[in-house]
């Protein structure tokens, strides 16, 4: 087994969600929940976070129960966890955010425990990119860096998001938010403008429709895997991100093809966490189903 080891600083919430299939009520969920479950497929994660008084234990189980290092997880006297509530659109592909309300994720500070600062794969979820330059000045020798963004962060702070991209292996960011980042209307010329402003690899995220890989080779394209039933889109973009991290991180064979084939890993994995609520199907999978669907992927793939 590989000796890297992979480290998550991202939101752990209560969400509440609406969609045209259900709803969900105060569901374990935040970005750095969705990936380190996702990530715990491949490796032993590393979560950084905080959360509030109300925080039951059984969810901290939960993370003990797939070996999710929680040691970075802290507690705030008399905080609330933070809260998110949305709702989707009949095509599940938009949603609409009805409301936010930071609590302790507000004033989050992260400090790495000291055993942490060895990680040698960052994942810096969504988050204000101070916080994420700051959660990487605490790292020694990272070997492979990626951030997530949203277009909070690429209007609100602009210039603090341009300091960032150089420090980064890779960027992963959505549709909308690559083209609000370079101001264009065409994706492919986005993915390689982003490029330029300094991550070596940049991965846009497509929803239903996959994910785009930008690098100096060129473009590389994966569809989503076709799912029938989506329940709850909630999600899915940190647990390809975990999945893909999660396997980047135990991979030991020769790099080329090990990023596209790590991206391969994260569609998967995406895909059963739409099929339901939370992290509702995620909990009744084991790797051999990641597996099993990966093969079945692979083979739709093959012409
Ligand atoms: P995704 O569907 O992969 O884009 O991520 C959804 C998750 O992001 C939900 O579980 C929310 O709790 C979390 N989330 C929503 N807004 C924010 C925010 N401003 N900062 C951090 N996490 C957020």
């Amino acid at each position: 087994m590989s000796k890297d080891t992979l480290i998550v600083v991202g939101s752990v919430a209560f969400d509440s969600i609406e969609t045209p299939r259900g709803n969900a009520d105060e569901a374990l969920g935040g970005s750095g929940t969705y990936f380190s479950y996702a990530a715990s497929y491949f490796t032993r994660p590393r979560l950084v976070g905080v959360v509030g008084e109300d925080f039951p234990d059984e969810h901290r189980q939960l993370f003990a129960k797939r070996q999710i290092d929680t040691t970075g997880l802290t507690s705030e006297k008399g905080g609330k966890t933070f809260r998110w509530r949305g709702r989707y659109h009949s095509d599940m592909n938009n949603r609409d955010t009805l409301e936010v309300h930071l609590n302790v994720f507000g004033t989050f500070n992260p400090v790495l425990p000291p055993a942490f600062c060895d990680s040698t794969h960052v994942f810096l979820a969504n988050g204000s990119p101070l916080i994420q330059a700051k959660v990487l000045d605490q790292i020694k020798k990272p070997q492979m860096v990626m951030a997530d963004t949203m277009d909070l962060w690429i209007s609100t702070m602009h210039n603090e998001l341009l300091a960032l991209l150089p420090r980064l292996d890779g960027l992963l960011l959505n549709e909308s938010e690559a083209l609000m980042l370079t101001k264009d209307h065409n994706l492919i010329r986005a993915g390689m403008a982003i490029r330029k402003l300094g991550p070596k690899f940049v991965i846009i995220k497509k929803g239903e429709h996959g994910s785009m890989l930008f690098t100096q080779d060129g473009v590389f394209l994966l569809p989503g895997y076709p799912t029938e039933e989506v329940i709850d889109p909630t999600g899915a973009g940190d647990s390809f991100a975990g999945g893909l991290m999660g396997q980047l991180c135990s991979d030991d064979s020769p790099p080329p093809g090990r990023l596209r084939r790590a991206m391969a890993y994260g569609t998967v994995v995406a895909s059963f966490t739409v099929e339901g609520f939370g992290l509702d199907r995620l909990k009744k999978i084991e790797r051999a189903d990641i597996d099993k669907r990966l093969e079945h992927y692979k083979s739709m793939l093959d012409f």
